[in-house]
């Protein structure tokens, strides 16, 4: 087999997860510290940006620890226990990212729309596609090869329309909460840099995806060249 140095081009991917997850929790842990001074909690200010800018959305409470999320199947922003009744800057900032993404449904946001349409596909296929592959690979059956790696380009793309969303989430966010005056320009960039964080945890999953199919590719060609 040739897994060996191949594992190699896991490590960036890796690297850069546990980075960028490191960051969203120390900007969370810091701003979620800085209380704004409107007093208004996170679920207020969520339930008022949806009102304007994506009517019929409902906020509710999850468990967890930045569990939150838009659900576009059932129109509901679920906000986590440490976010929905809390006024820190770092809390409002994720509210209204989530309802960023209730207005990109609201506006019928192009890459949202495809996000959500490639979804359950990629869900069931990005767990088969190593499956797929390995089976191949031990058979040597080419058809089988491709198709693994077919499956897991698809979820390569899924993770790629991910970074337009969640980026404009956040700016939608950012926008919002600055001309609703929700937090002034200071409070602003502590939102600002908790959202920024979270967004290069997505970076970094794409990173690590492309490598990952890279990897697939590297196996694919060097057990062909056996055959
Ligand atoms: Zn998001």
């Amino acid at each position: 087999m040739y897994w060996d140095w191949t594992y190699l081009l896991m490590l960036p991917g890796l690297i850069l997860g546990l980075w960028s997850q490191a960051r969203v929790k120390s900007a969370y842990a810091k701003y979620g510290k800085v209380l704004s001074r409107s007093g208004m909690s996170a679920a207020e200010v969520a339930r008022d940006l949806l009102e304007k800018g994506a009517p019929g959305v409902t906020v509710k409470r999850v468990a967890g620890e930045l569990t939150d999320h838009f659900d576009p199947r059932d129109d509901t922003l679920a906000l986590s226990d440490g976010v929905f009744a809390s006024s820190s800057v770092a809390a409002i900032g994720i509210a209204a990212h989530e309802a960023g993404h209730a207005m990109q449904k609201n506006d019928d946001y192009a890459p949202m729309k495809l996000r959500t349409a490639i979804a359950p596909v990629v869900s069931i296929g990005s767990n088969l596609s190593w499956p797929i592959f390995i089976i191949g690979i031990i058979f040597s059956f080419q058809p089988l090869v491709f198709a693994g790696i077919l499956v897991f380009s698809l979820a390569v793309l899924f993770s790629l329309i991910t970074l337009p969303v969640e980026f404009d989430a956040s700016r939608r966010a950012l926008r919002a909460l600055e001309s609703g005056g929700y937090l002034d320009a200071g409070e602003l960039k502590g939102a600002k840099s908790v959202l920024t964080a979270a967004a290069l945890t997505y970076l970094a999953s794409f990173v690590s995806m492309v490598l990952q199919l890279l990897r697939l590719l590297l196996i694919a060609n060097s057990s062909r060249r056996r055959d």
